[in-house]
């Protein structure tokens, strides 16, 4: 018989780091330049069919309007079972916030056993390369390695790169914890 998992996984970072266009791109296969911020919470629901017995549904929630603040609510983080913590390659101040975002994760949930829930590192807007921090930001394998990533990946969601494979990542983590 299939079972049904439902894993609630956060997509955080910086304002304007492509959150939201990341979530569209996983889910509905499509890229805007023009998302509106809607104000509060949202989430968006993608169906994998894992494995022969296993179906999840990944539900994929959006901050918006309170990324400005660096942090969110407990409430926000309760019963999440994974995060991608997302920054935009273009721009060093949303690299620097990435550690403030794995503490906030980190401070407000975990896994039943107390161990931090995994997080991937999304380093996004990988098609701006030549505007990219490269020189400024330090190796990505260590950094992430360093301070308890599972995985790191550079991606675009405008040009589809490497979106499917992070989430993939995540949710293979996710499941060889549960
Ligand atoms: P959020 O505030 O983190 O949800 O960011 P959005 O998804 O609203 O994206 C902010 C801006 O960056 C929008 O103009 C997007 O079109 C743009 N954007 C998002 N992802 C990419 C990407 O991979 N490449 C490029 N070039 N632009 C992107
Ligand atoms: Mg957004």
């Amino acid at each position: 018989m299939q079972q049904e998992r439902l894993l609630k996984v956060l997509v955080i970072g910086d304002l304007g780091v492509g959150k939201t266009s990341i979530i569209k791109r996983y889910v509905h296969q499509v890229f805007s330049q023009h998302y509106r911020a809607t104000i509060g919470v949202d989430f968006a629901l993608k169906v994998l069919n894992w494995d022969h017995k296993t179906v999840i549904r990944l539900q994929l929630w959006d901050i918006a309007g309170q990324e400005r603040y660096g942090h969110m609510t407990r409430v926000y983080y309760r019963e999440a079972v994974g995060a991608l913590v997302v920054f935009d390659m273009t721009r060093l101040s949303t690299f620097q916030a990435v550690l403030k975002w794995k503490g906030d994760l980190d401070s407000k949930v975990a896994l039943s056993n107390g161990r931090p829930v995994p997080a991937v590192l999304l380093a996004n807007k990988c098609d701006q390369r030549r505007l990219g921090l490269c020189s400024k930001v330090p190796k990505l394998e260590n950094f992430s390695q360093q301070y308890g990533f599972v995985g790191w990946f550079e991606t675009s969601a405008k040009d589809n790169m490497n979106i499917d494979g992070a989430m993939t990542c995540l949710v293979k983590h996710i499941m060889s914890l549960q």
